[in-house]
């Protein structure tokens, strides 16, 4: 089976009856996006951008993130790089931006929060995106389809403050100007902002949902805990219902939606995603020709049977056993 996957793993992404969902790459390092288009990814569907701030022993400058992000543009060839902005604090701490010892950090200063107390390094990644996607000269059309992402937004007010800062760079810096194929939407990790998903939708280019924490902050329950994290299950009924708002919010104003968390790798999960009206699925580079043969082995209206199947069962276990892959 594993075979066949990756014999066909150039076709693209579809459901036996043709229906087309991107199946892209999380990556944490540039130079693996060229690996990553060899297992056939459609495109870098999360770039953890921190990777490249924590493997530096202080922030890196402005050209030394133009070169990271081109390397990974480069590599993809025309294909979209979904590029998260910084996504420290909390459990993952950069040691040249010490945060005060907080109690709960998962609660803390972490994202776009953390990323608004330093509006100077979030405006210079933005810009070195931009640079980096930019065409070298007017005459070679639009540059790169780059998709920036915000982590851990909680509401409109945190999209609208990066918003500006991000619409100030267009107007300021010329190269960017010129980078026309450019997208900036949020990852729905926080349940207030599935829950407000309209509000948002009007506004945001696109959302992507990160279901490693959106499970966490929905269930209450650590995602790395050594004992109930087998218990953070993005199948529960309740996250799915969150996605579900987020899908039919974002198509009522002609977004899309991707899912970046671990679930859109998980063989049960995909069919029921593909139901719920996902357009987009990102997974690491490994499963990408596995996640490409699951679509091929359903057609839409099953999927769309599954996911309204899971919806109604109470618990993650009821969803698993409705939905057993036979
Ligand atoms: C997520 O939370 O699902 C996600 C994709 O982001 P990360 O795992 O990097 O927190
Ligand atoms: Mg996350």
């Amino acid at each position: 089976r594993e075979a066949a996957a990756w014999e066909a793993r150039f076709e693209p992404a579809q459901t036996r009856d043709g229906h087309r969902v991107e199946v892209a790459a999380n990556l944490g390092n540039t130079a693996h996006a060229g690996d990553a288009v060899e297992r056939g990814a459609e495109g870098v569907g999360l770039l953890r951008t921190e990777f490249l701030f924590m493997a530096h022993a202080q922030e890196p400058d402005l050209d030394t993130q133009i070169a990271e992000y081109r390397e990974a543009l480069d590599a993809l060839d025309g294909r979209p790089l979904v590029a998260r902005t910084l996504d420290v604090g909390g459990d993952k701490p950069l040691p040249y931006w010490p945060v005060p010892k907080e109690d709960n950090p998962f609660l803390g200063l972490r994202g776009i929060r953390l990323a608004l107390t330093r509006p100077e390094v979030l405006e210079t990644q933005l810009r070195a995106m931009l640079m980096a996607a930019a065409p070298a000269a007017k005459s070679e059309g639009q540059g790169r389809p780059l998709r920036i992402m915000l982590p851990m937004v909680k509401d409109i007010a945190e999209f609208r403050a990066a918003k500006r800062i991000f619409d100030h760079l267009l107007e300021t810096t010329p190269e960017a100007e010129r980078t026309t194929d450019v997208q900036l939407g949020v990852m729905i990790e926080v349940p207030s902002c599935a829950l407000l998903a309209p509000t948002l939708a009007a506004e945001v280019d696109f959302f992507s949902v990160g279901t490693n924490d959106l499970t966490q902050y929905t269930l209450a329950i650590d995602r790395g805990h050594p004992e109930l994290s087998a218990q953070a299950d993005g199948l529960h009924p309740a996250v799915l219902k969150l996605i579900e708002m987020t899908v039919v919010a974002a198509h009522a104003h002609g977004k899309w939606v991707g899912v970046c968390g671990e679930l859109a790798s998980d063989a049960v999960a995909v069919p029921v995603l593909v139901g719920l009206g996902v357009d987009e699925l990102s997974v690491s580079a490994r499963q990408v020709p596995l996640v490409k043969a699951r679509l091929r082995e359903f057609d839409l209206a099953e999927a769309r049977a599954q996911a309204q199947l899971a919806l109604t069962q109470a618990t993650s276990e009821a969803v698993r056993d409705a939905l057993e892959v036979r």
